[in-house]
């Protein structure tokens, strides 16, 4: 009987290795060292000599398909069609041929296209949904993003930073950004409980897994006018939007009372110091579109207090451990508030639990 082949019916991605430009795939994982040559452009070089050149530009993330387009066809061009993204959105074009180099940042340069992001430079802000997509967004994402990268852009291109800066945004505390473990991140935030629509709510939710939907256990089952609906405990909700998640009767949105909250000091790196959270630096900023005056503010302010302050290497979290968090609020001219006191129960498993603080000259 002849063999019959399993049919594939996985519609996952396909094997990346079958998409790596032939040097990368001839010299896979015998790469000896990579060294930057001028903004936005590295070299990774081979055992066996081969070398490939890096030329990277910034995405703004939500792509025309013209400009999709327009890369697919510089890579065309000069790089045998290969292209990658990276994790924040840049776009990357790979050649062996060094007399490509200039050929392509020309392309780029005369389309607008802005060249850097390597090295100790601050590289695109990956982010999330926003008002776009998402239905529980406290803020935009791309408006944002975008108002933050143009304040930022010579930091991409020419200026050199202490270190790697990332940058972060998610519309609301979900964080499907990475704004928990990013050197600065901006969230959106939603500060009152959800509406219930009393008249709707029974028609269109289930009450159990309504409540069970709330991680504060905030929602109970209440009779109102004869029919069935929910209350919420106002002091127990923290505002998460997980509810109107599952139900759509229970909106949170506010004009008003959404805004955007400021953290800093978190990153995934395990070089020099170990990876950490981000913590709170700004709990409040209004939601002020187009341009968000105040959200770009308060990056650049932390940008500059860092910047000109920080040691060769250091990272905003690891500059602000070693200043202390009084200098940090000093440097930056930010409030101290009760928001920044962390009354989450379990916190005492993760924190410092001495009296003990950084030595702080206030003269200094
Ligand atoms: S962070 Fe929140 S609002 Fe933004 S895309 Fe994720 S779930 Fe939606
Ligand atoms: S917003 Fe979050 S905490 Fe508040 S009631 Fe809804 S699920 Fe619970």
């Amino acid at each position: 009987m002849a063999e019959t082949k399993p049919r594939i019916t996985d519609i996952g991605p396909p094997d990346y290795k079958k998409f790596l430009p032939p040097v990368v795939a001839k010299n896979y994982g015998q790469w000896k060292y990579h060294e930057q040559l001028e903004p936005g452009v590295m070299v990774h070089v081979a055992e066996s000599g081969d070398m490939i050149y890096t030329i990277r530009a910034a995405s703004p993330r939500l792509l025309a398909t013209e400009t999709i387009r327009f890369y697919a066809e510089v890579a065309e061009k000069y790089c045998d069609g290969h292209l990658r993204f990276t994790s924040r959105h840049n776009v990357e074009f790979l050649t062996s041929e060094k007399a490509n180099v200039p050929k392509i940042k020309k392309e780029l340069e005369d389309r607008g296209n802005l060249i850097g992001g390597i090295g100790s430079r601050i590289t695109s802000i990956v982010h999330t949904q926003g008002w776009v997509h998402c239905h529980s967004a406290a803020t935009d994402a791309s408006g944002v993003v975008k108002a933050t990268m143009d304040e930022l852009a010579d930091y991409f291109t020419t200026i050199e930073t202490p270190a790697k800066c990332r940058i972060a945004l998610a519309c609301c505390l979900n964080m499907c950004g990475a704004v928990h473990c990013s050197d600065i991140a901006i969230l959106g935030i939603h500060t009152g409980r959800p509406r219930i629509d009393h008249a709707n709510l029974n028609k269109i939710c289930e009450i159990p897994n309504l409540s069970a939907s709330c991680p504060t256990a905030a929602i109970r089952p209440k009779t109102v006018d004869g029919t069935p609906s929910v209350e919420v405990i106002e002091e127990n909700c923290m505002y998460c939007a997980n509810c109107f998640t599952v139900c759509p009767a229970m909106p949170l949105a506010d004009a008003d009372l959404d805004g955007v909250s400021i953290w800093v000091g978190g990153k995934v790196s395990n070089a020099r110091s170990k990876p950490r959270f981000s913590k709170l630096a700004v709990p409040f900023l209004p939601n002020t579109p187009p341009r968000w005056p105040e959200v770009t503010g308060a990056v650049k302010t932390i940008v500059e207090a860092w910047a000109g302050n920080a040691r060769k290497y250091e990272r905003v979290g690891d500059w602000i451990e070693r200043i202390g968090w009084p200098r940090f609020f000093k440097l930056t001219g930010f409030e101290f508030s009760k928001e920044h006191i962390d009354d989450y129960k379990f916190a005492g498993l993760s924190l410092q639990r001495t009296a003990q603080i950084h030595h702080v000259d206030w003269d200094d």
